[in-house]
């Protein structure tokens, strides 16, 4: 089968590899029908995720049917469409007890697919921890529509949850990329009074006033004067920083009103300066971390509905045999590119 290989820094490469077999009693084959490209496969690409390994198959974003299941899988079964989780947890350990599965202690435990081990831009994949790491895709839910669930949606929907939205909040999200829009969707669920969402690409503010019209939108130059004219205590209740620019963490703290929840969802290149003289007596709240992936049934639950959809993101499709192709245009930002859908 064909798989698109970390070959080396700076390299992936079309390859030729063996359709993966059972190794534990709880993994589950999956036969790839639609994958993605996420900005995280990029970072192996440049190097810059230290713990991936050289020779696997990138890809965690991924949905599929079953093709075969260990003796203790129980939570799907062979001929079941499903969403794949790009976190790896056992569901048994103190953490997972605790829905922090980014943490889960298990040697398998967290981002696993596309990093440690071979993941699903190919035609196979194994999944490790299959009870956890598979949810089954309701029959109306095409796999377009259920194509984010495990890795961007998932990210969306916690740092949505995990900022303790009101309806009388003024949310101020900071970043419009994928997972930006994908927070976008998640906090709109939570009906706050306001939303505005703060990108410097004039493209993606004309994507969001297009599909998202009630959204204000400003950009990082007018943004913190923006957020005091729209907001009722003289700044946003809530910030979440999806951005991870070099200047984003600063504007996040400096748009929230004192007292506000600021949620830290991008990964960034650099340390951040915390200057805590300068925010003295704002009294923030921050909350900073990687996805607890664990709310992707509910996730499909809300597709399902009709309260959450994410095919607008989808901009470009591929096949697999032209998946360098679809990396060029991604990486670049090519031609107005959010998301782009590898089928098989
Ligand atoms: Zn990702
Ligand atoms: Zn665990």
């Amino acid at each position: 089968m064909k798989a698109y290989t970390y070959i080396e820094k700076g390299k992936f490469a079309l390859t030729e590899k063996q359709k993966p077999t059972l190794i534990e009693p709880t993994d589950a084959i999956v036969r790839v029908t639609l994958g993605s490209i996420c900005t995280s496969d990029l970072h192996i690409k440049h190097g810059s995720v230290p713990r991936a390994v050289p020779g696997i198959t990138v890809g965690h974003e991924m949905v599929g049917v079953v093709d075969e299941i260990g003796e203790k899988v129980t939570a799907v079964k062979v001929g079941d469409r499903v969403t794949v989780n790009v976190e790896t947890f056992c569901g048994e350990c103190f953490y997972c007890k605790h829905g922090y599965v980014n943490n889960c202690t298990s040697p398998h435990g967290g981002w696993a697919l596309g990093c440690r081990i071979d993941g699903g831009q190919t035609e196979y994949v194994r999944v490790p921890l299959a009870n956890q790491g598979l949810n089954r895709i309701p029959d109306s839910v095409t796999d377009e529509q259920a194509l984010f669930v495990g890795d961007v949606l998932a990210t969306g929907f916690w740092a949505a949850r995990i900022s303790d939205i009101t309806e009388d909040d003024t949310v101020l999200i900071i970043g419009a990329g994928p997972t930006g829009i994908c927070t976008l969707l998640c906090v709109m669920l939570k009906l706050p009074k306001r939303i505005i969402v703060c990108e410097k690409s004039e493209e993606r503010r004309r994507f969001v006033s297009k599909h998202y019209p009630t959204v204000l939108l400003t950009t990082p130059e007018e943004c913190n004067e923006f957020v005091v004219k729209n907001s009722d205590h003289g700044g946003a209740d809530r910030v979440l920083e999806v951005a991870g620019a070099p200047n984003t963490f600063e504007l996040a703290w400096q748009c929230a009103r004192p007292n506000a929840i600021v949620t830290i969802v991008a990964l960034y290149d650099e340390n951040q300066t915390l200057p805590l003289p300068r925010m003295y007596g704002k009294n923030l709240t921050f909350k900073t971390g990687g996805v607890d992936g664990c709310d992707c049934e509910e996730v499909l639950k809300l597709i399902e509905e009709g309260k959450i959809d994410t095919t607008p993101l989808i901009t470009h499709r591929f096949p697999l045999n032209e998946i360098e192709k679809a990396y060029r245009i991604f990486e670049n930002k090519e031609d107005g590119v959010i998301k782009i859908a590898i089928h098989n």
